[in-house]
């Protein structure tokens, strides 16, 4: 059985845009409004020589916000769960929001492997955003650009051992 890797983070970090790179297809929808419906996806990836299951995660369906944060992180928990590994992505060039440090915390808990990606990093943008990503407590943060498939090597590197 292969390993399976979940991709959590806020919505709009580029979780979607870095799925679709694993699975090569465009099987996620990603969008610049947060808000559209997005339903959990599940791929066969590869990376490198690495070939793994990957969860892509997000759920924002409604409006009404208390359904939905609670469904996100349901999803969000549901996905851990099932991980080997977690990919937790911010936007670097953002830089942290309330929002990060909910799903943060929600990783921590679950104890699971995690690799933090710094994404939006893409021609050595976001430093600050990199640089404040350390103060999640998840560990060194890894450069990223989904968009642009900069720091493919690093995640390649981080991800090896839980494969
Ligand atoms: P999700 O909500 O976390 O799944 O985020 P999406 O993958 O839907 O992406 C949200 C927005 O960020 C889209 O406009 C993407 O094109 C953009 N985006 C994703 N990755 C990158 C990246 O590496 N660099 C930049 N500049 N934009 C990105
Ligand atoms: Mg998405």
């Amino acid at each position: 059985m292969s390993a399976t890797i979940a991709i959590v983070g806020r919505p709009n970090v580029g979780k979607s845009t870095l799925f679709n790179r694993l699975v090569g297809k465009k099987l996620a929808l990603v969008d610049d409004q947060p808000g559209v419906t997005r339903d959990r996806r599940e791929g066969d990836a590869s990376l490198g020589h690495l070939s793994f299951t990957v969860i892509d995660t997000a759920g924002l369906e409604e409006a009404d916000k208390d359904s939905l944060a609670a469904r996100m992180r349901a999803q969000t928990e549901t996905a851990i769960g099932q991980a080997d590994v977690v990919l937790f992505m911010i936007d670097a060039r953002l830089g942290l929001t309330p929002m990060d440090h909910t799903f943060a915390e929600l990783v921590r808990r679950s104890g699971k492997p995690v690799i933090l990606l710094a994404n939006k990093a893409e021609g050595n943008k976001g430093k600050d955003g990199v640089f404040e990503s350390y103060s999640l407590g998840l560990g060194d943060p890894v450069p990223f650009s989904a968009e642009h498939g900069e720091g493919t090597a690093d995640l390649l590197e981080a991800l090896a051992p839980y494969i």
